[in-house]
């Protein structure tokens, strides 16, 4: 048997059952509107939520950052690839998340996965929601504790779990924002439950940075608890409009993770042009851009269930269950061929049979464009 035959045959596999995955080469800026191969289409799949990877203040600070710092950082954060620009946008993330601290990593993957392999270690208990991202996955992976997973926000089965392993030291770990659900953690009860039972409590904003909270701080702005959980991860590849991704905590845990992170210490940093970028993204969360968002997410919410579509999002995530991979391949290709770019979601991201449309929506989409999507799906889905 020739060597690479096992992998042509994985990638049969993968194509019988509808799980092949391709890319589409867009051949515009990540805007609410983009160009695919020459054709228009309405963009109702991106995590850009505040629209702002092609803003143009945000372009005219990355091309200062460009003409003053070059392209590339050129080392490690603990080597020559700290700038002030890096410097400046660890203390806005600490102000913003009202933290002593912050610390950005390359990428919000690399974060997770450096944060939780080093905060814990043999002996201790990492608690994970059933349903966390997996970066928060694969960082529990490459951790020596002990994981325990818990039923998907279901505080009753995480108390049940705690109960079980008190007095050892652990982390509780959730998404504020589920990614592909759009629903939001309970995290009032996660942090009462971590106190209670001395654990840590870590949640990923990934999905909530700019979107939830009147002024876009995130799930700990939405239930008012501000400062509450101990480490709050985030990124800045999605409503920030930029790339990389942090952690905001007190002074101890930031240091030990400067020393212990590996995926901190042993990758080279970002472009100086991409931190300006991200700098620029944080001064555009407004409670006026936050507010168009959850407006659009409200109308489309309101737009589907009129059309017979159940949904329900509090968030920029907008989930249509449709179950069958390949029946969600073909409603998605079908509203591309309306001029309408909504992702097809597939095993493993998501349980098999569990296949979705994953809608997001933009604070810049307009109502029209809203509409015109809805009436596509309510009339694909029914
Ligand atoms: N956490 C969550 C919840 C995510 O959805 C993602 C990205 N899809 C990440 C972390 C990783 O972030 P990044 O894309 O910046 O690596």
């Amino acid at each position: 048997m020739d060597k690479i035959d096992r992998y042509a045959d994985e990638l049969k596999r993968m194509r019988d059952e509808s799980l092949y995955r391709t890319m589409n080469v867009i051949e515009s800026a990540q805007s609410s509107n983009i160009t695919i191969d020459g054709k228009d289409y309405v963009l109702f799949a991106s995590n850009s939520y505040l629209d702002l990877c092609n803003d143009d203040y945000v372009k005219e600070c990355a091309q200062r950052a460009l003409n003053m710092y070059g392209t590339g950082s050129g080392g490690s954060r603990l080597t020559t690839g700290t700038t002030a620009l890096h410097d400046e946008l660890e203390r806005r993330l600490a102000l913003l998340k009202k933290r002593e601290s912050a610390i950005v990593f390359d990428t919000g993957y690399m974060t997770n996965v450096g944060v939780i392999s080093s905060i814990t270690s043999e002996g201790d208990i990492i608690f994970s929601d059933e349903l966390n991202h997996a970066s928060i996955i694969d960082g529990c992976r490459l951790s020596k504790a002990e994981l325990v997973i818990y039923r998907h926000n279901d505080m009753e089965d995480l108390e049940e779990k705690l109960r079980l392993y008190r007095g050892k030291h652990g982390l509780i770990v959730s998404d504020g924002v589920f990614s592909m659900d759009g629903d939001i953690v309970n995290l009032p009860r996660l942090v009462r439950l971590a106190d209670e039972y001395g654990k840590l409590s870590m949640i990923d904003e990934a999905h909530a940075t700019g979107v939830l909270g009147s002024n876009g701080l995130g799930t700990e702005e939405y239930y008012g608890i501000e400062g509450a959980a101990d480490i709050v991860m985030g990124t800045l590849s999605k409503a920030v409009g930029s790339e990389g991704g942090f952690v905001c905590a007190d002074n101890t845990i930031v240091s030990y993770l400067r020393n212990k992170a590996r995926s901190f210490i042993f990758s080279t940093s970002l472009s100086p042009v991409t931190i300006a970028s991200a700098i620029a993204g944080l001064d555009c969360i407004t409670a006026e851009r936050v507010a168009a968002l959850r407006d659009n997410v409200r109308y489309l919410c309101d737009r589907l269930n009129e059309a017979g579509v159940n949904v329900k999002s509090d968030s920029a995530i907008i989930p249509v269950i449709i179950g069958d991979e390949q029946k969600a391949l073909d409603i998605s290709a079908e509203l591309m061929k309306q001029g309408y770019y909504v992702s097809a979601i597939r095993y493993p991201t998501v349980k098999k049979n569990s296949a979705r449309l994953r809608i997001t929506l933009m604070s810049s989409h307009t109502k029209e464009e809203i509409r015109g999507l809805a009436d596509l799906i309510g009339r694909y889905c029914k």
